[in-house]
């Protein structure tokens, strides 16, 4: 399974929109890993993990034509996770896609309500989008990936999503953005379930939260129960991901934090093969 991360920040982005803290302003100074945009992920150039306003920057930066992508998978409808306006461009006469070229869309019940209004005002759009109401714990088929939504602990208005994906050889991710640490019944879920590689949220840099995001205090938490049950060991890639400014520490820092601890740090355009 081929992983790459296109962005790895949280919501505001990092320099943010409008912030002149001086991690944003370190941030702008040394470029490079320390510029992150919202956060996504593709998987085997087939399957896409969120759709963030920074979409377009990613398919400059990185070469990528979505016009091919076929599955997207969403984790819950906050904007920097779900940026709507852009999905409406997926038509005629803003893309000249292939006849038949619908993008499967799978989410929650939020992103199952917001997609059926927009497509319930459009008829030329239901020719191209199609949306999925995907129940939690319920494992689906996404082309050649197996999916499975598991609770997260985020936004309390909407079951937010963290997702196992497989692929066809058995190698399986546990992709952990936006969450604190999971809630009971989905540890209970993957009892028996071996990773090869667990993505973490750690919006809180080096600081602790659990509650809605995470930092490398709670990171560490959530690795060790892991290691304990079983379902990942001294094999199991551990990536840190989806930061914030307000974490105050920049890339080379929180590689330095995470590196004894196990985890890799991710950055925009991060490729992990597992
Ligand atoms: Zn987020
Ligand atoms: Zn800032
Ligand atoms: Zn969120």
């Amino acid at each position: 399974m081929k992983i790459k991360y296109l962005g790895t920040a949280a919501a505001e982005g990092w320099p943010g929109v409008f912030c002149s803290c001086k991690y944003c302003k370190e941030a702008r100074k040394r470029g490079g890993k320390n510029i992150r945009t919202r956060s996504s992920t593709l998987i085997n150039d087939s399957l896409m993990v969120d759709f963030p306003p920074d979409t377009y920057c990613h398919i400059i930066n990185f070469g990528i034509d979505l016009s091919q992508l076929r599955y997207l998978v969403i984790t819950h409808s906050h904007q920097d996770h779900f940026y709507i306006d852009d999905l409406k461009l997926r038509r005629s006469v803003f893309a000249h896609l292939d006849e038949g070229s619908v993008l499967e869309i799978y989410g929650n019940r939020a992103v199952e309500s917001i997609m059926n209004e927009i497509l319930n005002n459009s008829d030329i759009l239901k020719e191209y989008l199609n949306i999925h109401y995907v129940p939690p714990f319920e494992t689906f088929e996404a082309g050649d990936i197996k999916v499975t939504p598991l609770l997260a602990l985020h936004a309390r208005t909407e079951d937010c999503y963290i997702y196992i994906f497989e692929d066809r050889d058995g190698k399986r991710m546990l992709y952990g953005n936006d969450t604190g640490i999971f809630p009971e019944e989905t540890w209970e879920y993957i009892k028996g379930c071996y990773f090869d590689l667990v993505s973490l949220d750690c919006t809180m840099g080096p600081g602790q939260d659990g509650n809605n995001h995470m930092g490398l205090p709670d990171n560490i938490k959530v690795k060790e129960r892991l290691i304990e049950m079983g379902c990942a060991d001294e094999a199991t890639r551990f990536v840190l991901t989806h930061f914030s400014h307000n974490g105050g520490l920049l890339h080379d820092e929180l590689v330095e934090l995470a590196k004894p601890h196990g985890f890799d740090v991710a950055y925009d355009g991060f490729e992990v093969f597992i």
